[in-house]
């Protein structure tokens, strides 16, 4: 390995099933100086499975920022790191994307050592369309931000990928079926282990299984874009009278006052002609 410099690779893990993990991933975590690790103790069983011994560093959500600095500075020194997360590609969904933005300011090489991702592992078993997806991860915990964001998201044509546990899910499918309308969903589950199910129909059928069979196991969840059935046409707002104008921004969630302000901005009139206008 070049000794002027380390070199930091991103090393991809099984998502479940030991065998995934690829013959480059086995020669990196056993040539490397350090592995830094999400969760050291979840990763050294793998490091045992695989028969290596290195030293391991946790390198986690709550000390990322600390840490990377400490890890860069080894690597200026010319020790070879490797990243591993508890599952999967690190950086998505997990600790890496600061370390590596550190390294790239600092011109220290990093590399990927690619391999399980759940992402595109849920995807490609949904049935939905693989032309073209967005990654979304995790929606927020928040019910008024995980309503925000789904709004966001409702006329993405896209096929939609999220992420979530067993504890969430019914009250994320449920939103999402608020928000969007009926959809076709796939929900990819326990994926390369033992119970690996893809449950596939529209919102409501999947909501109603986990009725007779509460979710357990974690979760890819799979949605099919916006076909345009129920997308909403954006009104050419400068063609709309005063009334109709108030009554969009009602419609957008603006309390009469707010929506009156709103549309008097709109036309550079005063509050008091829009509301001379609506009597
Ligand atoms: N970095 C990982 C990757 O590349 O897939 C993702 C880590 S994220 C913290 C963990 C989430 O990924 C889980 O909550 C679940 O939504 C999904 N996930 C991980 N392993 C999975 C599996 N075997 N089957 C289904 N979903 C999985």
């Amino acid at each position: 390995m070049d000794r002027e410099q380390g070199t930091l690779y991103l090393v991809a893990t099984p998502i479940g099933n030991l065998e995934d993990i690829t013959y480059r991933a086995v020669r990196i975590l056993s040539e490397v100086d350090l592995i830094a690790a999400e969760d050291t103790r979840h990763s050294l069983k793998l490091l045992n499975h695989l028969q290596i011994k290195k030293p391991l560093i946790s390198y986690h959500d709550n000390n990322r920022l600390s840490r990377a600095g400490e890890l860069v500075a080894r690597l200026k020194k010319g020790e070879c790191i490797a990243l591993v997360s508890d599952a999967g590609m690190p950086a998505i969904s997990d600790p890496g994307e600061e370390l590596v933005r550190m390294c790239a300011q600092e011109n220290i090489r990093v590399t990927v050592v690619p391999g399980c991702n759940a992402a595109l592992a849920g995807l490609v078993v949904s049935g939905l369309s693989t032309q073209r997806f967005a990654f979304e991860g995790f929606l927020p915990h928040k019910r008024s931000d995980r309503i925000k964001r789904l709004k966001e998201l409702s006329n993405e044509e896209r096929t939609l990928i999220f992420y979530e546990g067993p504890h969430r899910i019914l009250n994320m499918l449920a939103d999402i079926l608020e928000v969007f309308g009926e959809r076709q969903c796939a929900l990819a589950r326990e994926l390369t282990k033992l119970h690996e199910e893809v449950m596939r129909g529209n919102l409501s059928e999947l909501l109603s299984k986990f009725e007779a069979r509460p979710p357990r196991g974690e979760f890819v969840i799979i949605v099919e874009g916006n076909n345009g059935e129920d997308k909403e046409e954006s009104p050419d707002l400068s063609q709309l009278s005063t009334e109709e104008l108030v009554r969009h921004y009602e419609e957008q969630g603006l309390s009469r006052m707010e929506a009156m302000k709103q549309a008097a901005r709109d036309l550079g009139i005063s509050k008091r002609d829009v509301y001379r206008s609506l009597l």
